[in-house]
């Protein structure tokens, strides 16, 4: 989660509903297809891409690496040079984001996230998937609506979630990407033939976009397997559609290229990838075990066992079978005190909760109520708990049980209430967020041995395998250059 921030997708939508509904018919010189364009001419698309540009900035923020901007963008600007529309300024963002994903918005703002880079494997490979978002921008496609457009009335429903185990995973796993939307198939393939010819022209291997789609396939199923979910879809392919044949179809466009000896930029490519952060950030906060830490905001607190914790962008879930925990932030005037907070601000208008009750938890003071509330059609005990970090920050927990719900659960979410305190320096030393370590093989190195010193619990190997587009049986290879991850 991070602070307060606004819902941009909420904006970007409206944007997208304005554009749809001003087209025009033109020729598309990228595609040579007449086309009916969803889109306003340039200047306006500049226009709109630019207020995008904001929005997106602030509901991802941007990964703060100089050196690896600079490289993202001069791999963009030189594929930009070879696209058919010269209307375009383009816009290449680094987002800091875990989550796979690459999207464009019209106004030639195309982004990246350190999750994709890091999963690519030289920069060929990073250029085949900004050529496809350039082919995306060229040949003006307009994105789809989509069912999941529905979760981006989340935040009405927090409560109701509460019984829905799918849609709290699926609303994890998509983190901010609500609001966009996907790509039709014969788009897809339509940017896949573009953004083939754009790497070509530049100088690169054209069958790299074939490795990486393959290299995505293989991280979207562990991805899977390790949240054990069988029918959600992982971002990049939510919004970028795989279709059964789309790698063997980005090998097919590539030989229609002549054949040549490519240089991959690979040692440049890890240099650069070397110490990039790997899932969650102290910005956005992260998950370690049965622990919530958010070493930015300061603070830390502990699911119980058995609960699996999701970080949203602007709140946290934790659930299991029988109980859910809505985590999330608020401020408060300085003068106010927390029960009047919770009284006059967050119950405001709300009638048949209990009174009121004061605490101290770790030193903070804190006011708690419950009420009896029906959700999806059965009753469901309610507990809010609202915890002053400092005068004007406020953290809530919202624990939603059984009626009956057993001792044993009423006191572990007892544990979790008591469990918020502010990070010392010493706790922030204790949790650092992981990172991309790059690391030559030498003779006698196993990835068996590799991988057994990542910080996971599970998939170790699957892992290690993914991360650097290896197949099943193959063996690390002396003096080659590899990724792990570490802490
Ligand atoms: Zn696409």
């Amino acid at each position: 989660m991070h602070r307060f921030s606004m819902p941009a997708f909420f904006k970007i939508c409206n944007v997208v509903a304005i554009l749809i509904t001003l087209g025009s018919c033109s020729y598309n010189q990228a595609t040579g297809e007449k086309q009916f364009t969803a889109f306003m001419p340039a200047a306006k698309e500049a226009q709109i891409g630019a207020q995008n540009h904001a929005a997106v900035l602030k509901e991802y923020g941007e990964y703060k690496d100089a050196e690896l901007s600079a490289y993202v963008n001069r791999i963009g600007q030189k594929l930009a040079q070879y696209t058919e529309r010269d209307d375009v300024k383009y816009t290449f963002t680094v987002i800091d984001s875990p989550i796979v994903n690459a999207f464009a918005v019209p106004g030639g703002y195309i982004y990246i996230s350190r999750g994709l880079i890091t999963l690519a494997n030289n920069e060929a490979e990073l250029a085949s998937v900004i050529g496809h978002e350039i082919g995306h921008i060229t040949a003006r496609h307009s994105a789809q609506q989509q069912s999941q457009g529905v979760l981006a009335n989340i935040g009405l429903v927090a409560l109701s979630i509460a019984t829905d185990t799918a849609a709290v995973r699926q609303a994890g796993s998509l983190g901010t990407d609500l609001f966009l939307k996907s790509y039709s198939r014969k788009h897809e393939n339509q940017a896949d033939e573009l953004g083939i010819r754009y790497i070509a022209k530049a100088g690169y291997d054209p069958y790299a976009a074939q490795s990486f789609l393959s290299h995505l396939e293989a991280d979207s199923a562990l991805e899977k397997k390790i949240k054990k979910e069988t029918g959600s879809i992982p971002v990049y392919f939510s919004t970028h559609p795989l279709t059964a044949d789309r790698v063997r179809e980005a090998s097919v466009i590539a030989s229609s290229y002549p054949k040549g000896q490519f240089d991959d930029q690979k040692v440049e490519y890890f240099r650069l990838i070397d110490n990039v952060t790997y899932g969650d950030s102290a910005d956005k906060g992260f998950v370690r075990g049965q622990t919530f830490v958010h070493p930015n905001l300061g603070f830390m607190f502990d699911a119980p066992q058995g609960f699996e914790i999701v970080n949203q962008p602007n709140r946290v879930i934790a659930q299991s079978q029988n109980a859910v925990i809505i985590f999330d932030g608020a401020k408060k005037n300085a003068a106010q005190s927390i029960e009047d907070y919770l009284v006059n601000v967050w119950k405001r208008g709300k009638t048949g909760y209990d009174t009121p009750e004061r605490l101290t938890i770790n030193g903070m003071d804190a006011a708690m109520t419950s009420y009896v509330a029906t959700i999806s059609g059965q009753q469901k005990r309610v507990r809010e708990v609202a915890i002053a970090y400092n005068t004007t920050d406020i953290y809530r927990f919202t624990f939603v049980m059984e009626t009956n719900a057993s001792i044993a659960t009423q006191t572990s979410l007892k544990d979790t209430m008591y469990s918020f305190k502010k990070m010392s320096a010493n706790d922030k030393l204790r949790y650092p967020p992981q990172r991309i370590k790059v690391f030559v093989a030498k003779a006698g190195d196993t990835v068996a041995q590799k991988a057994s010193i990542m910080p996971f619990d599970d998939y170790k190997e699957e892992r290690f395998r993914v991360l650097n587009g290896m197949s099943l049986l193959e063996p690390l290879t002396p003096n080659r250059l590899y990724k792990t991850i570490i802490e």
